[in-house]
């Protein structure tokens, strides 16, 4: 409370200076000869009266100077006026927070006086703290190097002290993300005297250009998996190549291809985690082989591709081959995984840019090499593109599109080979469906020639639906004429197996059919049941559950593992034609044959012999203990006519079935 208002004591000395000339105007007026130069003393008294009365004084205390030195001077207050202030300056920091809260960079304040500092959100979020423990500098301290941490102490009292403004880069303490790099700042606010009130400041992340870009390019061209470059990047490669080639006819480059084989069961018999550590041993191997400006691409999954740039008398076994065979060797080595000893098969093909226009076509014909090696005997090895096989890429493209025809012109026709049970008087037990294409110009057309085409096309999902519900109806018709325990086995591919609603499908055709389920089993190779065994399971369980039984074709060229085996809800092993040719001649043959039957035999499963020839090959397995045959010993695929003569010989009504 202040003792003495100056305004008061000055009014109440100009009442009294007013007063004091006022007592002698009497005087004067009587004193005066003329009463009228008395009017210029009274008129002096009376303004003075005046001003002491009516003055008002400036209100030099509410006076308010801002740093950039505008005055500003309050607005006269009623209560209705000073209302809305409160509320402006209530919104006007609800809006300053809110754009510290939006804003993508963090603030931090100072206050010099108190010692206090605020962090925003998101200062804080930056420093990957939840909240600030107090109202200190502790939560930055804790979280930057400690050099870092000098550093701005220094550079902040710099400020405090000049009152110049500092800005300077720390690195986050955190070993998630060692690269992260902060830009601090700070303003200093001086009163009027010159003297620091508060600092004001920012922090922000900094993007390291250089490595943002770098690690922009990794992901847009590199394999995340191996560190080799991907497929885009390897096709923008290959343009380059061969716009070199356009320009200099004489330029010369080769493309290599390298499939890991069977890869899938690699991922299946072990684990997805096994599968990546094979596929980056063999990028490195592959690396190590290469020349150094050669370019490595996965192109994919299993299968790897290189650019030999610049061959330099393009002649393939002097230059190229030396390269592809270190390749091939480096890769085939034994695999050390976990203590484990992995061998792997690759194949290897191989195109010169020779007679090629486009990108397209040098892969393509490295691609049909590839394809055809995977075939055929040369399987695991290299092999260079001919003319030849390009034609025969073409030949298959041509199937392809025929195969579509064929299947809206209902060309399919499905024969029956019987299965014969030996313990019984050699009665039917069933019958294996095998497809056939009956072409008008070229006759009868084996399901080897279309079968792998209409696979790898995905033809194989009409195709296989068209077969199912042919084979359902047939088995239906047998059963309509009494022969009521018959059952017709389907051959299921790899693709339809995998369709995601494979059991609907199944259950539909049954449905339509009218077929009792117990009259069909489905047909899959061991390699399918293999592959994503876990979902394999499952839908096996599905269609058991539906009462159907299901057999594993071809047994013992996969890679079964026993413990799957017992795992899955199967009734029959198929033991593969390939053991059963030599097993009377070769040793090692006819132990695998006893083995498989030892195997069936202990996992409780039907064990069918499959492509029985001869009398030498009956007397074996009858002697062994197998039960059920198939082979041409007893019949070839019969055509439903003849299948159903056979039946009429050799159906014997019995408890036990295939
Ligand atoms: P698979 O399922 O293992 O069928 C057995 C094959 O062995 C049949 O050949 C059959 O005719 C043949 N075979 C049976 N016994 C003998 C014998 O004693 N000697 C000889 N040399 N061969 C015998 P096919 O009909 O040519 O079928 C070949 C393969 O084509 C089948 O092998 C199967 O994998 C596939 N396939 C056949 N029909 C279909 C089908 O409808 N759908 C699917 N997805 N694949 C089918
Ligand atoms: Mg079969
Ligand atoms: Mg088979």
């Amino acid at each position: 409370m202040r003792l003495f208002d100056e305004k008061k004591i000055v009014r109440f000395l100009l009442l009294f200076a007013g007063v004091f000339f006022a007592v002698f105007i009497p005087e004067l007026v009587q004193s005066m000869e003329n009463v009228f130069m008395v009017i210029p003393y009274v008129m002096a008294v009376g303004f003075l009266f005046f001003v002491a009365i009516t003055y008002r004084f400036p209100i030099v205390g509410n006076k308010k100077k801002m740093r950039n030195d505008v005055e500003i001077v309050p607005p006269p207050t009623t209560s209705f006026q000073s209302r809305d202030l409160q509320k402006d300056l209530l919104e006007r920091d609800e809006l300053f927070q809110m754009m510290v809260d939006v804003s993508a960079n963090g603030f931090w304040t100072f206050d010099v006086v108190s010692g206090k500092v605020y962090w925003s959100q998101k200062a804080l979020k930056l420093l990957m703290a939840e909240s600030a423990a107090d109202d200190s500098f502790e939560v930055f301290k804790t979280r930057v190097a400690e050099s870092d941490w000098i550093h701005f102490r220094e550079s902040l009292q710099k400020s405090l002290e000049t009152g110049e403004s500092f800005s300077l880069k720390v690195g986050l303490l955190n070993a998630s993300s060692k690269e992260q790099c902060l830009q601090i700042s700070g303003n200093v606010q001086q009163n009027d005297e010159g003297r620091p009130i508060r600092v004001i400041g920012a922090l922000n992340e900094v993007v390291d250009k250089f490595a943002a870009e770098k690690q922009n390019y990794y992901y847009v061209y590199r394999d995340a998996l191996t560190g080799v470059y991907n497929r885009k990047f390897f096709l923008e490669k290959l343009k380059v190549d061969v716009d070199v080639a356009h320009q200099r006819p004489d330029y010369l480059f080769a493309v290599a291809l390298l499939d890991i084989d069977s890869f899938g069961a690699i991922n299946t018999s072990y684990s997805i985690n096994v599968g990546d550590n094979v596929l980056r041993v063999v990028s490195d191997r592959i690396k190590s082989q290469c020349r150094s400006n050669d370019s490595i691409a996965r192109i994919g999954p299993d299968v790897f591709a290189i650019i030999l740039h610049g061959i330099q008398n393009g002649d393939s076994d002097s230059d190229v081959m030396p390269i592809v065979r270190r390749i091939h060797n480096a890769v085939k080595m034994p695999i050390q995984i976990d203590g484990r000893e992995l061998y792997i098969s690759v194949s290897m093909s191989v195109a010169l840019n020779r007679d090629v226009d486009c990108v397209e076509d040098i892969l393509a014909n490295a691609t049909a090499s590839l394809r055809e090696m995977k075939k055929g005997v040369n399987h695991g090895g290299i092999q260079f593109f001919s003319g030849g096989i390009r034609e025969k890429a073409m030949k298959l493209y041509k199937l392809e599109f025929e195969i579509r025809k064929a299947i809206q012109a209902q060309e399919f026709v499905l024969m029956y080979q019987p299965i014969i049970d030996i313990t019984a008087d050699n009665r039917i037990a069933g019958f294996e469906a095998l497809v056939r294409w009956n072409q008008s110009e070229r006759g009868v057309i084996s399901p080897a020639e279309f079968i792998p085409i209409a696979e790898e096309t995905g033809l194989i999902i009409p195709m296989g639906a068209l077969i199912l519900r042919m084979a359902c109806l047939q088995a239906k018709q047998w059963v309509d004429m009494g022969y009521k325990d018959i059952q017709v086995a389907v051959n299921f591919s790899a693709k339809q197996f995998a369709l995601d609603n494979m059991v609907d499908d199944v259950k539909r055709v049954l449905l339509e059919t009218h077929l009792n389920p117990r009259n069909l089993k489905l047909e899959i190779t061991e390699y399918t049941a293999m592959c994503e065994a876990e979902k394999t399971i499952e839908i096996m369980r599905a269609l058991s559950s539906m009462g159907l039984q299901i057999s594993i074709d071809d047994f013992g060229t996969g890679y079964s593992s026993l413990s799957y085996l017992k795992r899955y809800p199967i009734h029959t092993l198929k033991m593969d034609k390939s053991f059963i040719d030599h097993m009377t001649e070769d040793e090692e043959d006819a132990a695998f044959a006893r083995m498989v039957i030892g195997i069936a035999k202990s996992l409780n499963l039907d064990l069918i012999a499959e492509g029985v020839e001869n009398a030498d090959q009956l007397a074996f397995l009858k002697a062994e203990g197998c039960r059920l045959i198939q082979g041409f010993y007893f019949s070839k695929p019969l055509n439903p006519d003849d299948a159903l003569g056979y039946l009429q010989e050799h159906y014997e009504p019995v408890k036990a079935s295939v």
